[in-house]
């Protein structure tokens, strides 16, 4: 049985979240369950529903906004609350998924990964370099 399972979550892609769903529920059935959701630039203000001009809300603001969003989202994968935290952190997606891998002592990350096309070869950036650096295993969604 796992005991610390990390999901990241792009904010952004509802498509590649609603496939974790029953994957997070057969493999974290027992475990905590660590959802991040990381800023990494000023194209993720778009999938908050903002302006990119004029109302900007500041760096705690845009934390607090999207802490929000996926405290919804999480909603949708029925886990009981005592078993859930949400993380939302600054910086390079991937960077930030491996480090709070090591953090919360995960031994399982669940992650999606677009289908895999020309453009990306076989997974896309995120979920490959999460694979090759994670120190636990790393579950791959698609
Ligand atoms: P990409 O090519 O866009 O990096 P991948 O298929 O490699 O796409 O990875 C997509 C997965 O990576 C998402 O389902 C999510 O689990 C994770 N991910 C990507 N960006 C973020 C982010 N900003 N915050 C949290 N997780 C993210």
């Amino acid at each position: 049985m796992y005991r610390s399972v990390l999901v990241p979550i792009d904010i952004s892609e509802a498509d590649l979240t609603r496939q974790l769903i029953p994957q997070v529920k057969i493999h974290a059935k027992t475990a905590k369950v660590h959802f991040l959701s990381v800023i990494p630039s000023v194209p993720f203000y778009a999938s908050l529903g903002l302006a990119y001009s004029g109302e900007l809300p500041d760096k705690n603001g845009l934390q607090t906004k999207a802490l929000q969003k996926l405290n919804e989202i999480v909603k949708q994968f029925d886990i009981p609350e005592g078993r859930v935290q949400t993380h939302v952190v600054y910086g390079p997606p991937k960077d930030q998924i491996l480090k709070l891998a090591d953090t919360v002592s995960a031994d399982l990350v669940i992650i999606a990964s677009h289908q895999p096309g020309i453009s990306t070869y076989l997974l896309g950036s995120t979920a490959a370099a999460v694979v090759r650096h994670a120190h636990c295993p790393v579950l791959v969604v698609r």
